[in-house]
């Protein structure tokens, strides 16, 4: 079977300096797979890339089979990839209602119930909080919203940029429980993370990037087991 995303031969970067270089990897359908790195690996350039915020110098992005190397991101969205940058990206002085809506393709008024059920139902918090303002939210709750709002344009496939990034330990559990419900309705995850723990334990499998490079992929159980990844990046 074809993978539903397939990246091949992927170099790009923010005007003269190149970033990324030759990136080759595979997503297939329901699978959750992670891109592990360190702090400045690129993998934040990565997901752009694939959503076409930054240009690839060269290669093929492949998504069911299609070339979306120059594809506009509002386009890209319609294909039904869904991109959850880091932070969130909210809007601030919008309710959770209004973010959710804007989730939508066209904003429509009356999105389909049974959709914003469905994100209610993953996420009750977000049903608690309906009518209450982005930024009075806490940081795991404008976390779960932003994946709520990806969740909103009705994805096949979803990117999450660092869903741990700045949220207290704890909650980053409540997260990755979330993200578990999602992998066990069958949804195909693109996960970038710096906290390898919780990734490996998600994902079935993982690239690891290094200085805009490949290094290293396999299950997640080998992984965890490779002496690289215990030394360099679990301090073990
Ligand atoms: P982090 O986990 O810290 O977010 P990352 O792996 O996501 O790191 P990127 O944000 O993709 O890394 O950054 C990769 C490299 O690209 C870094 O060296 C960074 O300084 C550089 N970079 C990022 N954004 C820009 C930009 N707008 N212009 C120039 N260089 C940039």
């Amino acid at each position: 079977m074809n993978p539903m995303l397939h990246v091949n031969e992927i170099s790009s970067g923010y005007g003269k300096i190149t970033i990324l270089r030759d990136i080759n990897f595979q997503v297939k359908e329901n699978e959750v797979v992670a891109i592990i790195g360190s702090n400045g690996a690129g993998k934040t350039t990565l997901l752009k890339t694939i959503s076409n915020l930054i240009p690839a110098t060269t290669g093929k992005i492949l998504f069911q089979g299609k070339d979306i190397v120059k594809f506009p991101p509002h386009m890209i969205t319609q294909l039904g990839i869904a991109h959850i940058p880091e932070g969130g990206k909210l809007f601030a002085n919008m309710t959770v209602y209004e973010n959710l809506l804007m989730g939508t393709y066209n904003h429509r008024k009356n999105f389909q119930k049974s959709v914003l059920e469905e994100i209610y139902q993953i996420f009750p918090v977000l049903k608690k909080r309906e009518k209450q303002l982005a930024k009075t939210l806490s940081g795991g709750e404008k976390q779960m919203l932003s994946i709520g709002r990806g969740l909103a344009s009705q994805p096949k496939f979803i990117m999450l940029d660092e869903p741990s990034q700045g949220i207290a330990p704890k909650l980053v559990d409540d997260i990755y429980n979330k993200l578990s419900i999602l992998k066990e309705k069958g949804l195909t995850i693109l996960l970038i993370e710096q906290n390898i723990n919780y990734a490996l334990h998600l994902a079935e499998r993982a690239y690891v990037l290094e200085n805009g490079k490949i290094v290293m992929d396999g299950s997640s159980e080998e992984l965890l087991n490779s002496e690289h990844i215990k030394k360099h990046y679990l301090g073990l």
